[in-house]
């Protein structure tokens, strides 16, 4: 007879995000994903997870934030037969842009999407995707380019919500998925 053998996934993945104190600045407690990237099995879950919520929302597109936002949001995009747009640091994206500038939690920012990403007719059907959020700004901000540019954003997934700093307040009407809540 076969045995079943329960898996919490959720704790495997939140024991492979590593804690770095006083990263990039002093009293930013940074949350490095990269031992979790490492691990074909564990980063195969934590994108399984972070599309899931979204398997019937109609995405079109996925639209990635530089630079871990690249790492998760194009595999999540195949995941959902979807395309990728980026939205990048200023001076990075080749074809005429839109730039926002907002604020983040260490600092300040800007991003910047192409001005004809959104152009297709139906306008696409967005997923933002990022590795952590925290304000919510970073995320916020994207959201905003996305609805300039002509696109409707369907939500917003991360892999990791920082509670604290309440980003859902920054993204307030929005559909916001997470896996791993601090
Ligand atoms: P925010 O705009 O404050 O929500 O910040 C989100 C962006 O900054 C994401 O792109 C994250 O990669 C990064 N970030 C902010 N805070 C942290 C943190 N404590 N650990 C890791 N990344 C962070």
């Amino acid at each position: 007879m076969a045995t079943t053998v329960s898996r919490d996934v959720v704790a495997e993945l939140r024991a492979a995000v590593r804690d770095i104190p006083d990263f990039p600045t002093p009293g930013i407690l940074f949350k490095d994903v990269t031992p979790l990237l490492a691990s074909a099995e564990l980063f195969r879950l934590a994108l399984d997870a972070m599309a899931a919520p979204f398997r019937e929302s109609g995405v079109t597109h996925v639209v990635a934030i530089e630079a871990r936002g690249f790492i998760f949001g194009a595999p999540i995009a195949e995941r959902l037969n979807a395309g990728v747009l980026p939205v990048r640091k200023p001076g990075k994206l080749p074809a005429a842009t839109e730039r926002i500038e907002y604020a983040l939690e260490y600092g300040s920012g800007s991003l910047e999407i192409h001005r004809d990403a959104c152009e297709p007719t139906p306008p696409p059907r967005v997923l933002v995707v990022d590795d952590v959020l925290a304000t919510g700004g970073t995320a916020a901000a994207t959201c905003q380019l996305v609805e300039r540019v002509g696109g409707i954003v369907v939500g917003v997934s991360c892999l990791i919500e920082l509670g604290f700093l309440h980003g859902r307040g920054a993204l307030a009407g929005r559909r916001v998925e997470t896996v791993l809540a601090y």
